[in-house]
């Protein structure tokens, strides 16, 4: 058995595996793919002290850093339940079961997608889905926001003062935002929103995106609207299905945790994008990733020796 079980690969689980090793304590680290999201970022402008990086390049110093301690990898292996029998155990897809004295949970999270034509194609091209990251990249432009909810209506607030003007495209007929947003959304003279817009593809020139369609669910007429950026705000869905039942979760699915990364079950720690923690970044996951690690640590000092 291990002292120390991090479940996930990304950013919160490296930092955690690599906290946990330094305290000298047996570490182990199970995930589907090392590198998690950022795996599929292009470019990272705002991890800090390093002015530019790219995904892939990231990753892959993350991994040299974790494999510089002894530190168990196990990759493709998918975690399915995680229970409690005096120690905590974790059983994988495979039918192999991980026990650990202690385990930090920093399974991640997706953004949901919209599932049109040239999504995919043009992501990281002019289709992103984080504002605080690629923002900045669209300055003078004109962009949309998908999604009139508070991720949707924050994103537009945020991005009019970089950009040249927003579209905001809502599928239903009012926005879901808080009222608060939506008035100062209004009230921004370059912010123009939609409703009852579905959006019905992404366009683009081969190279970058052009624009996008969408339909008038109202009309039923179809209608163009040209942007250099579309950023997708329907949702970020955290990785915590397999923990239904056996976690306190929030409404959105999230693992509920305290100051020092502690779950509803003892012993069982998380971090990063799949809990409650308000921002999800890299470097935000990063330091949930040590909370939680040394949060464990402290657990297990405390615990009597088995
Ligand atoms: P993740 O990175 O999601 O890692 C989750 C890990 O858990 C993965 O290893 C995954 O394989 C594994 N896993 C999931 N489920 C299971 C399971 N059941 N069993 C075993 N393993 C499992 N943030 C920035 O700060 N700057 C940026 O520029 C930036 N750009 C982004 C661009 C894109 C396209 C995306 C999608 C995100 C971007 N982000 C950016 C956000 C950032 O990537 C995340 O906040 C960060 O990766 C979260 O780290 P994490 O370790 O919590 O989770």
């Amino acid at each position: 058995p291990y002292d120390l079980l991090v479940v996930g690969g990304g950013p919160a689980g490296a930092a955690a595996a690599i906290y946990a090793a330094r305290k000298g304590i047996r570490t182990g680290i199970v995930a589907e793919r090392f590198g998690g999201q950022v795996m599929d970022t292009v470019g990272i402008e705002n991890f800090i002290s390093t002015k530019y990086t790219e995904g892939p390049k990231l990753v892959a110093s993350l991994e040299e850093h974790v494999r510089d301690y002894e530190v168990d990898i196990i990759t493709e292996q998918k975690a399915s339940k995680l229970r409690r029998e005096g120690q905590v155990e974790v059983d994988l897809e495979s039918g192999a079961t991980l026990k650990s004295r202690a385990v930090v949970l920093a399974t991640g999270a997706r953004w949901r997608q919209m599932n049109v034509p040239g999504e995919k194609e043009y992501s990281g091209k002019g289709v992103a889905y984080c504002p605080h990251c690629d923002g900045p990249l669209f300055k003078g432009k004109s962009v949309a926001v998908i999604g009139g909810g508070n991720s949707g209506i924050e994103a537009a607030i945020d991005l009019a003062g970089i950009v040249k003007d927003v579209t905001v495209l809502e599928f239903g007929d009012t926005l879901r935002a808080d009222d608060v947003l939506v008035r100062k959304a209004k009230s921004m003279p370059n912010i123009r929103i939609i409703k009852e817009a579905a959006t019905t593809q992404v366009n683009g020139d081969g190279e970058r995106v052009t624009g996008l369609t969408y339909t008038d669910r109202a009309t039923g007429e179809s209608h163009d609207v040209d942007v250099a950026g579309i950023f997708v705000q329907i949702g970020l869905v955290p990785n915590s299905e397999w923990l239904k039942g056996d976690l306190d979760l929030s409404k959105f699915g999230e693992i509920e945790i305290g100051a020092k990364g502690e779950t509803s079950m003892p012993g069982v720690f998380a971090a990063g994008d799949v809990t409650t923690v308000p921002f999800k970044q890299i470097i935000i996951a990063m330091g949930a990733g040590a909370t939680a690690s040394l949060g464990a640590f402290d657990y297990l000092i405390r615990e009597s020796v088995p």
